[in-house]
């Protein structure tokens, strides 16, 4: 395959980009207080074995909600950003037309959104103790239809849940889901995956709440879309092959990849990409 790379760099002062992305980990949920545990358990959980909870045409509505904090809605926009740039998924302002679509708030439950399109207007909370851009990649995974990598069936295979190491109230986000709420596609167990918990995350400080079964040591909760989260969201949405002209937009230093990598293109063609970063960057 031949591709031919044109890239315009509008703003960018710096051709290489570095992943200094937060490590979100359980020190988003540390320090929390009983009230604030309590609800983070409510959390809802569903699945995408369900096709009513896709959007159609992979096109999410969304609006903000009026008392959203500027730095709120920043990180949320930059998941949003993330989310169009290596999938097919496109999140459009809500208009009159629009039945489904989802508000970014703080309302609710904090750092949790729903699974799928549940119908009528959904919310996705976010939190000043959660507050991070990982988090809100994470929760907007929710939104396109996914659940905790570490839920799925074949779990067992992969990992051991050390559950006098969790908070009680909170053993209900590792419950194993079920085959008829859950379909990987077959794909592997994925250990990357932004919607994999990390190996402590959640711990009541007695150790790790998570060991890989193959003893092998977990590393913390990821940063941003796995190649993994990436094929999956293809495969849930059957997302065309990507477009050859194509903006990419990015708001923190990291790798450049090609929009929808590691998706193929037709051989022979000639691609061209305009990359826009912050001033700054
Ligand atoms: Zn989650």
């Amino acid at each position: 395959m031949r591709i031919f790379y044109y890239i315009l760099y509008l703003v960018i002062l710096h051709v290489s980009f570095f992943c200094t992305f937060p490590t979100p980990s359980q020190a988003k949920y540390s320090g929390l207080q009983t009230k604030q545990l309590s609800v983070l358990q409510r959390k809802k959980r569903a699945a995408t074995a369900d096709q009513s909870r896709l959007w159609p045409n992979a096109t999410i509505p969304y609006e903000f909600d009026k008392g959203l904090p500027k730095n709120l809605k920043n990180l949320l926009q930059n998941a949003i950003h993330h989310w169009e740039n290596k999938t097919c998924i496109d999140f459009v302002p809500k208009l009159k037309h629009h039945k489904d679509y989802v508000v970014f708030t703080t309302e609710s439950c904090g750092c949790c959104s729903s699974v799928g399109k549940i119908g009528g207007r959904q919310t996705l909370s976010l939190s000043s103790y959660c507050a991070s851009e990982s988090v809100a990649i994470h929760e907007l995974g929710h939104v396109v239809g996914f659940w905790h990598e570490h839920t799925r069936p074949d779990r067992d295979s992969y990992i051991t849940v050390l559950w006098n190491n969790i908070y009680k109230d909170l053993h209900k986000n590792f419950f194993k889901r079920n085959s008829f709420e859950v379909n990987s596609f077959g794909r592997p167990y994925d250990f990357a995956s932004i919607m994999h918990y990390g190996p402590r995350t959640f711990s009541n400080g007695k150790g790790d709440t998570m060991v890989a079964i193959n003893g092998e040591k977990m590393s913390h909760q990821s940063a941003s879309l796995s190649t993994e989260d990436i094929i999956q969201t293809q495969l849930l949405y059957q997302c065309p092959e990507p477009e050859c002209e194509f903006l990419i937009s990015a708001s923190t230093r990291g790798r450049i990849t090609s929009p929808y990598y590691p998706s193929h293109y037709t051989a022979n063609v000639d691609c061209q990409w305009t990359v826009v970063v912050p001033e700054g960057i």
